[in-house]
């Protein structure tokens, strides 16, 4: 049998991330980004091989913009595409892995949507564009919440009324799963280590931010609960905040619950904090220059990432590694060495030729001598999509 080709397709409001994956290569042959849908900017971008190119798609949105790059993954596929893998974002707790889809799979992930009323409908018009134009080809949904359905139950629990669980679905069910899967999977490899047999700390920062533990390949706990606000400071989310916070900016400013849900989702986190940005490598370039807010963003980020990773080891028996994954994680080796500051107690040290090396995809294990391990293992969510969906290929 030819090595097989995997579409995986990313949905978003207003814009389609893809890759075409090829079980035996290493790199994508296509990967790209169709972005502003729906607008008179709509644009599709996209790398073959080594060429990249874009083309104005003005006005065009979801099923327009796959319409122009199913003949391009065709031509990079050598005309053989075996299947599409869709990310989707919330599985509630119907789903506890990737499966193909079907209309009852279509009718569950429509029931989740209230859970997720951003993005569920986002990758439901994906899925539904694709199945227009590919409708002979198997069609595997990938969630972010699946990897997390092995949390035990008072992880996952609110300590709110049992009715708002029982009858409606408050609960945690986190977030980043294919990412938080794939790098402690690959790290068990990288470390000669048993993926049945080890347990890890995992931290996927990049613009959202989750940290998670796992423990004999299963995840145990995470940061994010309900929805992909909780816990961590990200680029525009705030994390935690004391619940009570949406009174008060009620009472005191009249605010409406839209009015905080948008403070707290796009303008808080390192750009509510610094004034500046929600992008680390600006905040890190004023910070050196001594802009406040980009110092003060950078510490709050560091220290509650520290705070959440030793809640974390909670739900660990032993401790084989802490990995660094994500736009952050992959490429700060300031906020890595922060962070780690933070966690005397579990007595990390980091050789810092090592962990300075780590950046644009360099992976590797960045602990000095007589430390915990500590790795940066670039995730690759496209990959862990597509493998997901050559599994149910073969079933
Ligand atoms: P992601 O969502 O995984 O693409 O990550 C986006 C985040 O990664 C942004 O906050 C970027 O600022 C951050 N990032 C990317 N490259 C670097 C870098 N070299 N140093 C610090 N942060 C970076």
């Amino acid at each position: 049998m030819s090595a097989r080709n995997i579409l995986v397709i990313n949905c978003g409001s207003s814009s389609i991330k893809f890759a075409l994956v090829n079980e035996a290569q290493a790199t994508f042959p296509l990967q790209g980004l169709a972005e502003r849908l729906g607008s008179p900017e709509a644009v599709l971008h996209w790398q073959l091989g080594d060429e990249k190119q874009s083309l104005e798609i003005p006005g065009a949105a979801h099923l327009a913009a796959l319409e122009q790059l199913l003949p391009l993954a065709q031509e990079a596929a050598g005309g053989k595409i075996d299947g599409i893998g869709h990310r989707v974002v919330h599985g509630g707790e119907h789903f506890t892995g990737s499966c193909l889809i079907t209309d009852e799979v279509l009718a569950a992930i429509r029931a989740n949507a209230q859970l997720a009323p951003l993005h569920n409908p986002a990758n439901l018009i994906g899925i539904d564009a694709a199945f227009a134009l590919f409708a002979e080809l198997p069609q595997v949904a990938v969630f972010d919440t699946a990897f997390h359905q092995t949390m035990p139950e008072h992880a996952y629990r609110y300590a709110v009324p049992e009715f708002l669980y029982k009858e409606h679905n408050v609960r945690r069910y986190g977030f980043h799963g294919t990412s938080h899967h794939f790098v402690s999977k690959r790290a068990a490899e990288m470390t000669n280590l048993p993926v049945e047999d080890s347990c890890w700390l995992t931290a996927h920062l990049g613009n959202g931010c989750s940290t998670c533990a796992v423990v004999n390949g299963e995840s145990r706990d995470t940061s994010m609960g309900m929805t992909p606000l909780e816990g961590l400071v990200m680029g525009t989310r705030s994390g935690d905040v004391d619940p009570n916070l949406h009174s008060y900016l009620h009472r005191t400013l009249g605010w409406s619950l839209e009015q905080i849900d948008r403070m707290l989702n796009h303008d808080s986190g390192l750009k509510g904090l610094s004034g500046l940005s929600n992008d680390m490598r600006t905040l890190y370039e004023a910070r050196i220059s001594g802009h406040p807010g980009a110092m003060l963003a950078f510490e709050v980020f560091c220290y509650r990432l520290a705070k959440s990773l030793a809640g974390m080891a909670c739900a660990l028996p032993k401790l084989d590694g802490l990995i660094f994954t994500g736009g952050i994680g992959e490429n700060s080796s300031a906020v890595r060495s922060r962070t780690l500051e933070h966690l005397k107690l579990f007595n990390f040290k980091l050789d810092e030729q090592a962990n300075a090396r780590c950046t644009r995809g360099v992976g590797g294990e960045i602990q000095a001598a007589g430390s915990p391990r500590v790795l940066v293992v670039p995730t690759n969510e496209e990959r862990q999509i597509a493998l997901d969906t050559l599994a149910l290929l073969d079933v």
